[in-house]
């Protein structure tokens, strides 16, 4: 039985995704030509791995050749809680893991739709493809890039995560998002602590406290981020907490984001003293790994006014 764009949309809804909606598989020229001029000014930073085969970024055909359509899943994970303390860790870490939640519900879709036909082919996406997550949101419909170079819907405001499911279907598009909702707003440019939103729609990593806690490998941090970390452990979320989109937030119904131990912050000398048994077991399942436990303690050492020494 052929399978209808209404099928993958009703079957996302039932695994738990918040919203589903449909592309063409087709290259993306604008956001491949965007990419490329951010790699080229250098805004990618220490992420050297984001160089290679950059073509495969933008046509999905390079990635899977049977591709025809790309359903796009949301995934709200808004959960109504703050920080505590200095510690801070961004809210997209609080709860599981989301590549492994989202893999698990987007496996079910799949699974779900070879019933209805068994020539369904597909690749999931979550992260972990070389697939512009955000550009393909914004072609099937869901909302658009912010300033902040995040994804923004109209209704759940911008804490979603994205899964890409590339499928060997033609199925019915949606109509792209084409309106742009920030208008004259700057407020995520003018909070950013270190200004790392060098122009509206561009960020440069080496200045963007995310990037230096999460994905920085060196010992010390750049001197302009440790020196306006504003609390934060583990990445950064002020561009997202100040966008006046994000009024439209919404507890998520995946009590899987709900933070693990009660904990939005993490305590600095617990982390400072931790041992890498203890660090595997305690971050075992969660998004928080990807810093490293020689990450954490760098960036505890930091906040706690222990600046490691700097390299000659
Ligand atoms: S804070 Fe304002 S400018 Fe920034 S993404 Fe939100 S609406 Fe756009």
């Amino acid at each position: 039985m052929p399978i209808f764009s209404s099928d993958v949309k009703r079957i996302g809804a039932e695994a738990g995704f918040d919203r589903v909606r449909i592309a063409r598989a087709e290259k993306l020229e604008s956001a491949d030509a965007r990419f490329r001029e951010w790699l080229a000014r250098g805004f990618h930073a220490t992420m050297t791995w984001m160089e290679r085969e950059p073509e495969k970024r933008s046509d999905p055909k390079l990635i899977f050749p049977a591709a025809r359509s790309v359903a796009v899943f949301l995934q709200n994970y808004y959960t109504p809680h703050r920080h505590t303390s200095p510690g801070k860790v961004s809210r997209y870490a609080w709860g599981d893991d989301y590549h492994n939640v989202l893999r698990e519900k987007m496996v079910t879709v799949l699974s779900e739709l070879r019933r209805l036909d068994e020539n369904i082919e597909g690749k999931i996406c979550v992260d972990t493809s070389p697939i512009m997550e955000k550009p393909w949101a914004v072609r099937a419909g869901l909302g658009w890039i912010g300033k902040h170079s995040n994804l923004i819907t109209r209704d759940i405001g911008s804490w979603v995560f994205i899964g890409v499911m590339l499928l060997n279907v033609e199925l019915e598009p949606d109509e792209p998002f084409v309106e742009d909702h920030c208008g004259t707003c700057t407020a995520c440019l003018d909070a950013c602590p270190t200004q790392a939103i060098v122009e509206p729609y561009v960020v440069d990593s080496a200045k963007c406290i995310s990037h230096a806690t999460i994905e920085l490998r060196d010992e010390t941090l750049p001197d302009d981020v440790a020196e306006n970390l504003d609390g934060w452990l583990y990445g950064c979320d002020v561009c997202q907490d100040v966008c006046p989109w994000n009024r439209f937030e919404t507890p998520t119904d995946e009590m899987r984001f709900e933070p693990r131990n009660s904990e939005t912050s993490l305590d600095l000398i617990s982390i400072s003293k931790m041992p890498h048994e203890e660090y595997v077991e305690r971050f075992r399942g969660s998004a928080i790994k990807r810093a490293k436990l020689s990450g954490l303690q760098r960036n505890a050492k930091y906040l706690s006014g222990t600046k490691p020494e700097q390299e000659n």
